[in-house]
């Protein structure tokens, strides 16, 4: 796939320069010294670093959906305005018949890759694929958490941040051939020792996370909860519990939740979901929203039913954010990637702008992510994503092995972090 796309950008570049011989054009063969030294004869320097021109631009944090230019200067969003001169850009990405978004922000990921057995690399799966920021959802306990930011947060691209799992072992215990959690054996879970970590590593773990699964926790899960709480209580942050096939029922875990706090794979079609045996979103449910209690759609190898976000969409339950729960065991289907996971959202119904404010405006309300991230506003760091939205028909599939015609399809062309495009971009870069 990779050299599919390596290809196909080299043969619309090769297009872009044989069809406009002009200045940019030549430029981007000589070195950069040679560069600076034509800006200087040509009178001075271009205003901006990148240009990405002709898209449609979908921005919900600033109540943007339009067909406007984004240009970047130093690594920072410059300037948003419709028919940016492409002379005033040293390089331009073409999203023409493209939709352009804030660079996207997954919530839930595991990218502890050779350490938490379902990891996954963190940079093929998500940068490449328009997802700029990401959290590793609970993949790194309190003993594990160092290598975590040594190994991963600090060498991959994709801005890897963290929630702390409340047992100290993380997601290592836990693999297809061993299918046991983290938490069967309650004295692995240590408020103390997470609180500790957290504190030492508050720029890079945004909150705790606890799986209450009866594979991961047994009967421990209320106990577990409690720890869990006591953790994210004494550091001030979130919690996200991940819900589904629990020994208890889930208005127990509801009742332990406070404003602010996360609720993943909130669209289950297991045992503890959120619908009641009748297909009625449960009351409990609609109490802990009114609360700010956020759901967030972890899709994962077991946790999204079709059925279930029908029903809970039929009596007006959306998700906060739409997150993936990428891992080994879903990479290759059904999940794919984000994109794929937000592409269902608009077989659902939701609207192309409500389904990219849930991975970009949302998920920075939801984290103490730095100011920005998830935005397009002038002044933000330049991360941004181009999408194609093509037409269907292609077959979704959910964790259950339900399947739906999908008619629309976003498909990722290219990512910029920092102002920087990265790896093979599908659009063609000019410059
Ligand atoms: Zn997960």
């Amino acid at each position: 796939m990779s050299h599919h796309h390596h290809h196909h950008h080299h043969h619309n570049r090769r297009q872009f320069l044989t069809r406009s011989i002009f200045l940019p054009s030549l430029i981007c063969s000589f070195s950069a010294n040679a560069e600076s030294l034509l800006d200087a004869q040509a009178g001075g320097a271009r205003t901006y670093d990148l240009l990405i021109r002709g898209g449609r631009v979908i921005d919900p944090s600033q109540s943007l959906a339009a067909d406007v230019d984004v240009a970047i200067r130093q690594g920072k969003i410059a300037r948003i305005a419709a028919n940016i001169a492409e002379s005033e850009a040293a390089q331009v990405l073409d999203a023409r018949r493209m939709i352009v978004t804030p660079g996207l922000v997954d919530v839930h990921v595991h990218v502890y890759d050779g350490v938490a057995p379902l990891g996954i690399p963190a940079d093929p799966n998500c940068i490449a694929k328009g997802v700029t920021t990401v959290v590793d959802a609970g993949s790194a306990g309190a003993h594990t958490f160092p290598g975590f930011k040594q190994y991963v947060v600090r060498v991959v691209d994709t801005r890897v941040y963290a929630l702390l799992n409340i047992s100290v072992v993380g997601q290592s215990t836990f693999s297809n051939g061993n299918p046991f959690g983290e938490l069967l054996d309650l004295r692995y879970a240590n408020p103390n020792l997470t609180i500790k970590m957290i504190e030492q590593n508050r720029d890079v773990i945004l909150g705790v996370k606890i799986r209450l699964s009866k594979n991961v926790a047994g009967e421990n899960d209320l106990r577990a909860l409690g720890l869990a709480r006591e953790a994210a209580d004494a550091v001030g942050l979130p919690l996200m519990v991940h819900i589904g096939n629990t020994y208890s029922p889930l208005p127990k875990i509801l009742a332990m939740l406070k404003t602010g706090d996360l609720v993943t794979h909130c669209y289950t079609g297991r045992e503890g979901g959120i619908l009641d045996e009748r297909d009625r979103v449960l009351p409990d449910v609609r109490r802990a929203i009114e609360n700010g209690i956020l759901l967030d759609v972890g899709h994962g190898v077991g946790s999204f039913a079709f059925r279930t976000a029908e029903k809970a969409f039929a009596q007006g339950v959306l998700p906060g954010t739409i997150s993936s729960d990428l891992h080994q065991g879903n990479i290759n289907g059904p999940v794919y990637d984000l994109a794929t996971t937000l592409s269902k959202f608009l077989h659902l119904g939701v609207s192309l702008e409500e389904v990219i404010r849930r991975v970009t405006a949302n998920p920075a309300k939801a984290l103490a992510f730095p100011s920005g991230t998830g935005s397009l506003k002038v002044g933000s760091i330049a991360d941004a994503a181009v999408f194609e939205l093509r037409e269907g028909p292609w077959e979704m599939v959910d964790s259950m092995g339900e399947k739906r015609p999908g008619k629309w399809r976003l498909r990722p062309m290219a990512t910029v972090k920092a102002g920087h495009i990265y790896g093979n971009s599908v659009v063609p870069v000019y410059g």
